[in-house]
């Protein structure tokens, strides 16, 4: 029989960032290392620092894994909360894993990625490349990926994987334990995740605002998701005979601050509302991977961007 071996002087916690394009797998790696599905909050998170996506506890290490949906899309200007969060998840974050899907072919870094690869790059923190879905490519195709990847930039190390078969996904995590600092855990063993779903959900609404409405619109807009329930949806959508796992039911106030951008935000006939609601429909049914039916109201809450205490009650400041 082996004696356990961790003392406390060895442990080691800390922070790796998940940084990827949507889509690349980072839900699915994260499901693979924690060996459960991440489903519902667990816990309301008590800061808006760090968007934490999952923690995994072992006798040697504690390693808390952190999404930051934010800065992959830059298609939009984000709201400065949002860049402000995400620019202090990388700052705060002892590694990041960046993480690209190699039935994509290799990619640029797009500016944004640029920026945060740079960012921990100055720092002197390791950036894992991690290759995705090698289980959809013939191995060949990896080496050149790798060389090109390698000499793009000095990643620590390149691990190609597969998230769903979870080949490679041992040694990528084997690596990162490695790396984290000496550190005594920050969460108890048995908090899998802090994350705030409702957030997320929210920030998908607003990015569906963002891509339908005109310019000053978004920016008037905040969005609070006031239910998010397991339910049993009456009359929900054709089952089409088979019997439908039970929907969960998210309701979500948006806010704007005068009650002209409420009748724009609506639309006519509603239409602009019903689009933002499809969109973020199919979007958060991914994220969550669970089907939901979505309930939307638009709401005026005049002047609430200079409403310090109601932000705070949002999380949008620290
Ligand atoms: P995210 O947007 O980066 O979080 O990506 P997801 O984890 O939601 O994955 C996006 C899609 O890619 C889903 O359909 C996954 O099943 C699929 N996917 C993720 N990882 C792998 C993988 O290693 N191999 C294959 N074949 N599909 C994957
Ligand atoms: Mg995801």
């Amino acid at each position: 029989m082996n004696e356990p071996t961790p003392t406390s002087s060895t442990y080691r916690c800390g922070y790796a960032a998940i940084i990827g394009k949507p889509n690349v797998g980072k839900s699915t790696l994260m499901n693979s290392l924690l060996k459960q599905k991440i489903s519902i909050v667990t816990k309301k998170a008590q800061t808006t620092r760090h968007k934490i996506l999952g923690i995994l506890s072992t006798d040697a290490y504690q390693a808390i894994f952190l999404d930051t949906p934010g800065i992959i899309e830059p298609r939009y200007a984000l709201h400065e909360a949002m860049m402000d969060f995400a620019a202090s998840a990388i700052d705060d974050a002892d590694l990041m894993l960046f993480m690209v899907d190699v039935t994509a072919g290799a990619q640029d870094a797009d500016p944004v990625e640029r920026e945060a690869l740079d960012r921990l790059t100055a720092k002197g923190k390791p950036v894992y490349l991690v290759l995705n879905k090698i289980d959809r490519v013939p191995k060949a195709t990896l080496l050149p990926l790798i060389d090109r990847y390698a000499k793009a930039y000095p990643f620590r190390e390149i691990f190609p994987v597969s998230a769903l078969t979870r080949e490679g996904t041992d040694a990528l995590l084997s690596a990162v334990a490695a790396d984290l600092p000496e550190h005594p855990a920050l969460y108890p063993a048995d908090i899998v995740s802090e994350h705030n779903e409702r957030f997320f959900v929210g920030e998908i609404i607003r990015e569906k605002i963002f891509i339908t409405c005109k310019e000053e619109i978004p920016y008037s807009t905040t969005v609070e998701v006031v239910e998010f329930a397991e339910r049993e949806m009456q009359g929900g959508g054709p089952s089409r005979g088979r019997p439908s796992a039970p929907k969960w039911f998210i309701s979500a106030d948006i806010y704007v601050e005068r009650p002209s951008q409420k009748g724009i935000l609506i639309g006519k006939g509603g239409l602009m509302l019903k689009e933002i609601g499809r969109l973020a429909r199919a979007d958060i049914e991914r994220f969550l991977d669970h089907r939901i039916y979505l309930e939307l109201h638009v709401k005026v809450r005049e002047h609430w961007r200079e409403d310090k205490g109601w932000l705070q009650s949002r999380g949008y400041r620290r």
